[in-house]
């Protein structure tokens, strides 16, 4: 295949915008078309949090190793896109407690501390009298902590505008509202036709897929199954002016994070609901329960504002990021479950290695082929 020099980019989350951003750089011509807005879907919805090791307990795992490549890149990355858009993205090294609620807890805590250490620095188990130094607004039921220096959180919705903003400045044609788009010819050599309902037609020689949750439905006109579903999240946010939460706390049911605008983010569920985005009273309230017992002073409070959005999962809960074998001139970059906002800049450079022919550091762990009946892992797909 010629070197290509048209990038079409379908979806236009913060996984579109992010590797858009990245082409772009790297000097393809490149268009994102997306259905509704920018970020209107589970990248405007997400809590923000950079958590390689509170989101992977068990063990060193390539995942693990991409969600820790990621967080590593995310400083720079920030920090490039804030000095060409000068917007503010809101990244925090806050640093992460999870706690210990039952003797118990303390077992997984130990395991995680014994082998993360290896990869990350700042790791600490606190006891209760320590970690309320620490977080002293906790409850006193909390036994103890493990503390990582080394998370970190960024303000979502305002880093999806700051790419949006990036990948305008860099030249990157941005589509909008472009409704139901289909892929209507591809030809090996001669690229992709690509139709939109509201904005019309388009021919690339590549086409990036990160159409999120909806990616199953894209399967439709590609030569392979698609293993995505939407797992909906629900998520909601107090109004705690004053800064009573210093760091990101985990506790096994929910997780609370405080942004620069006063408020206090506590998500999130995992429900299967099909493509319903609307929030209930039950998964609401169940966050509300556990953010009164976390923390006393929200017992009689209610949540300033409550939303959902929609995580892209596959059956492994690993993304799905590299080329389609029989269509070469389609690469995929979707799945990213619950952490799609950390691994935005991991997966921006292995898709702008793949668009230059490179195949990248992970070889094709996050492939499609693990979901063949010859590439199965783990016992899924
Ligand atoms: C409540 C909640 C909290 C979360 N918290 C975190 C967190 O703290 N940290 C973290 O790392 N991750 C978090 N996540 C996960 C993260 O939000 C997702 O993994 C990430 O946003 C996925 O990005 P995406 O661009 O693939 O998907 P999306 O943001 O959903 O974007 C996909 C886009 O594709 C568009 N689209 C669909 N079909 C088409 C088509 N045919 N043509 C063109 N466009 C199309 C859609 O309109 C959509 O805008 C959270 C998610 C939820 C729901």
């Amino acid at each position: 295949m010629t070197k290509p020099t048209e990038v079409l980019i379908l979806g236009g989350g913060i996984i579109g915008l992010a590797c858009a951003w990245e082409a772009a750089r790297r000097g393809f011509r490149t268009t994102v078309v997306e259905a509704g807005e920018f970020g209107g879907q589970a990248s405007g919805a997400a809590a923000g949090l950079l958590a390689p090791y509170s989101e992977n307990p068990e063990s060193p795992d390539p995942f693990f190793q991409l969600c820790a490549e990621s967080h590593s890149l995310y400083p720079a990355w920030v920090r490039e896109l804030e000095e060409l858009t000068g917007r503010s993205a809101e990244l925090r090294h806050s640093g992460s407690l999870n706690v210990a609620f039952h003797e118990a807890d303390f077992l997984s805590l130990r395991a995680r501390l014994e082998w993360q250490s290896k990869y990350g620095a700042g790791f600490e188990l606190l006891d209760a009298a320590e970690l309320r130094r620490l977080e002293p607004a906790l409850s006193e039921r909390a036994l103890g902590a493990l503390y990582c220096s080394d998370e970190s959180h960024v303000h979502a919705p305002q880093l999806v505008g700051v790419l949006e903003e990036a990948c305008r400045r860099s030249g990157v044609r941005l589509v909008a509202h472009a409704g139901n788009v289909t892929l209507l010819k591809r030809a090996a050599g001669e690229g992709v036709i690509v139709e939109s309902s509201f904005a019309g037609r388009w021919q690339a020689d590549r086409v990036v897929v990160c159409t999120g949750a909806w990616s199953g439905f894209v399967q439709e006109w590609l030569p392979v199954h698609v293993p995505v579903h939407p797992i909906r999240g629900q998520i909601c946010a107090y109004d705690v002016q004053g800064g009573h939460i210093r760091h990101m706390v985990f506790s096994s049911q929910a997780y609370w994070v405080g942004k620069n605008d006063g408020s206090l983010v506590c998500g999130a569920s995992e429900d299967m609901a099909g493509f319903d985005r609307s929030v209930t009273e039950q998964g609401i309230g169940r966050l509300t329960r556990w953010s009164g017992s976390v923390y006393p002073f929200l017992q009689d409070k209610r949540p300033s504002r409550s939303w959902a959005g929609l995580r892209p999962a596959t059956l492994d809960g690993w993304p799905l990021i590299g080329c389609i074998p029989e269509a070469p001139e389609l690469i995929m970059a979707v799945g990213h479950y619950r952490n799609g906002i950390l691994l935005s800049p991991a997966t921006a450079t292995l898709v702008g290695d793949l668009l230059q022919g490179k195949s990248g550091k992970f070889g094709n762990a996050f492939g499609i082929e693990r979901f063949s009946p010859a590439g199965k892992r783990r016992g899924v797909g």
